[in-house]
């Protein structure tokens, strides 16, 4: 163990319950519900983010899953409905790119049949600006665009493949105008990569209705080479935001909010801080995690999942399907974030691009 252990500092400790479960919720170890359920359609990426997907592991010679091994549409679909069963109210489709799995909108389709799930998308908006309005108005009710500078050469340096800012910002203001709103923006902090570019990303987003997210940077994976010193505490953003826009505390939507949420004082809108690292909060964690092989993993850092294809695929019945849920759920115990160490930080986790952010 070492200084490194600096998580948990401000909501750690024993995991509390979360609120009352309405439908017929299942909770785990800690007394937390089963509330989302976040879906990778693919491990797939046209970025290389060198804190994502660094290229020297995903090059040309990476064994992506082939086409056959991942979830059907069906398949989904089918296991939404035994989750829901289970008390799931949010959907998150994600990868990978999501936007990348081709026909994405039909799946859209096929999980707004439930009116009152909450269905969103988290993409890098490269394809947005083609795909915002099917998305739209295959029934996707929100959408969250990740976007880690606005300076041409820092942003292209992060996402490694060259890809410019403009045509991310197209794509948010085509999602915008298909009548997406409020768009959340999500934004990585590295230091000494992009931390000069928090105060022009809080301008500029200020004024247009969209809620900007700072992200810490996090040990996913095992391949992104995290170190502490990397990590730009949410504190020091919140600072550096403030001392230009004036900013103040929130109360939380709802508990268990990923995001701390600030608002400007001039009334403009507000800015989330996401705090994985320094604040963590397994505590209120209500989210479990199905890659797109159909592996369903109950922590962000885990190092194993359940196998669900192969149920699914060799005839189990629904009740069946429902009680493997039960059992991976009322089993969990994770709280990864609350006892994170530079020790813990060098596990085999599953990568992020394949688990889903
Ligand atoms: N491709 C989509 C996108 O870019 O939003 C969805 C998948 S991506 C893995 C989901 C989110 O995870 C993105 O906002 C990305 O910036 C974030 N992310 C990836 N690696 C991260 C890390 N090491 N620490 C913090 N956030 C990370």
């Amino acid at each position: 163990m070492d200084s490194h252990n600096t998580a948990g500092t401000h909501r750690a400790g024993r995991p509390a319950a979360v609120p009352a479960p309405s439908r017929n919720t299942l909770t785990d170890t800690f007394d937390r519900p089963l509330r989302d359920l976040r879906i990778s359609v693919t491990d797939r990426c046209n970025f290389r983010c060198t804190y994502c997907m660094p290229k020297e592991v995903f090059g040309k010679d990476f064994q992506f899953l082939e086409r056959a091994q991942l979830l059907s549409f069906g398949e989904i679909h089918r296991l939404v409905r035994l989750f829901r069963d289970h008390g799931v109210e949010k959907i998150r489709i994600t990868g990978g790119e999501p936007l990348v799995r081709r026909k994405l909108e039909r799946l859209v389709e096929m999980l707004a049949y439930w009116d009152d799930l909450d269905l969103t998308l988290t993409t890098n908006g490269s394809l947005l600006k083609q795909k915002a309005r099917d998305l739209r108005s295959a029934g996707l009710k929100r959408i969250t665009v990740s976007l880690d500078s606005l300076d041409d050469p820092v942003f292209k340096a992060m996402n490694d493949v060259d890809f410019p800012v403009e045509k991310v910002l197209e794509g948010i203001e085509e999602a915008a105008a298909a009548g997406f709103a409020p768009i959340k923006v999500n934004m990585v902090v590295k230091r000494g990569v992009n931390e000069h570019s928090v105060a022009p990303m809080a301008r500029f987003f200020k004024d247009r209705g969209h809620i900007l997210r700072f992200i810490e940077f996090m040990d996913v994976g095992a391949t992104n080479g995290w170190k502490m010193e990397y990590v730009v505490p949410s504190r020091e953003l919140v600072q550096i935001i403030n001392r230009e826009l004036p900013i103040e505390p929130l109360h939380p939507n709802y508990r268990g909010e990923v995001a701390e949420r600030w608002r400007y004082k001039d009334g403009t809108g507000e800015v989330g801080f996401i705090s994985s690292v320094t604040q963590a909060f397994c505590r209120d964690c209500t989210r479990a995690r199905l890659s797109a092989e159909g592996q369903l993993y109950t922590c962000l850092f885990a190092t194993r999942g359940t196998d669900f294809r192969v149920p699914l695929r060799s005839g189990a019945s629904d009740d069946e399907v429902s009680q493997l849920i039960a059992k991976v759920w009322t089993a969990r115990g994770d709280r990864y974030s609350e006892i994170r160490t530079a020790e813990t930080a060098k596990l085999r986790k599953v990568e992020m691009s394949y688990i889903g952010g």
